[in-house]
């Protein structure tokens, strides 16, 4: 087994890369000594350990961003359990240890509710943690976070997504901060639902966008990072050779990507990400 240390300075964790599946039995029993997962820098090499890459939002000290390097191979009964999170339990129950855990490291306020509507509303049923934007754009922090965590494999029963991209409540508890919502569910795209993604103007509502996004999901695979009243940002995790018929299918769902230029014949042959928009 190669075993590297995290280059953090005062952390002392070291990073398992074991071949056993489900992650080395001796570092699962000692998480405060042994990272499963490595983060390393393209930049600078450095490799850190999961904790580190958490509390950084991925970010490297030298300011590039860290990309995940080394996981566990899946445990050999399939379930892509991945995080300190134990896999006993209820979903609910996971959803609440894995944002706790989350809030913990990245230093966020763990909130019980999620917000709608630019958040403006708030609703039950889900969790929110609250990020400090650290100087960056509205919204990119939460992102960053939920990439990173989905490049780990989130706990069984759990969803994590980038809500309220755009905030025009006045509650002062979400004031230049992002929102990550931690959501207890079996279907990927109950995020949809949780953040009420409302294109009124075009006649679609939540519904109708999940439906198109289960359609692209059967044929190309889709992973969800972010959702809220406007917007919904997702990768295809496979590309057909020739975008042209999937390119136009975006476009005629989401119209304005036309006029916002987010959305060429070619975008998708160089980037598997769609950054949906209605105005
Ligand atoms: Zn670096
Ligand atoms: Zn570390």
């Amino acid at each position: 087994m190669t075993v590297y240390g995290c280059a953090t300075p005062d952390c002392k964790r070291m990073i398992s890369s074991s071949i056993v599946p489900g992650g080395s039995p001796i570092a699962h029993a000692n998480p405060e000594q042994w990272s499963l997962f490595g983060f390393s820098c393209g930049a600078c090499n450095a490799m850190r350990c999961d904790r580190c890459a958490i509390r950084s939002i991925g970010a490297c000290g030298c300011g590039q961003s860290l990309r995940i390097a080394i996981r566990p191979r899946p445990p050999e009964d399939g379930d892509a359990s991945s995080t300190a999170v134990p896999a006993s339990g209820t979903d609910d129950e996971r959803a609440h240890a894995f944002a706790a855990m989350v809030a913990a490291q990245t230093g966020g306020e763990l909130v019980e509710y999620s917000t709608v509507d630019f958040g403006r509303e708030r609703r039950d049923g889900a969790r929110t943690l609250l990020l400090d934007r650290a100087g960056r754009r509205e919204g990119e922090q939460g992102i960053a976070l939920v990439r990173l965590l989905r490049s780990m494999g989130l706990p069984p029963g759990v969803q994590v997504f980038a809500n309220t991209l755009r905030n025009l409540g006045d509650d002062a508890t979400h004031a230049g901060r992002d929102h990550v919502v931690f959501v207890a569910s079996r279907d990927p795209f109950e995020v949809i639902r949780v953040a009420d993604v409302d294109p009124v103007n075009h006649g679609l509502a939540a519904e109708d966008v999940v439906a198109q996004l289960m359609r692209w999901h059967e044929r190309h695979g889709v992973e969800i990072v972010a959702a809220d009243t406007e917007t919904v940002v997702f990768r295809f995790l496979r590309m057909p050779e020739d975008v042209t018929e999937l390119t136009q299918e975006i476009v005629e769902f989401c119209p304005d990507l036309e006029e916002t230029f987010e959305m060429e014949p070619d975008t998708l042959a160089k980037s598997p990400w769609v950054w949906l928009w209605w105005d």
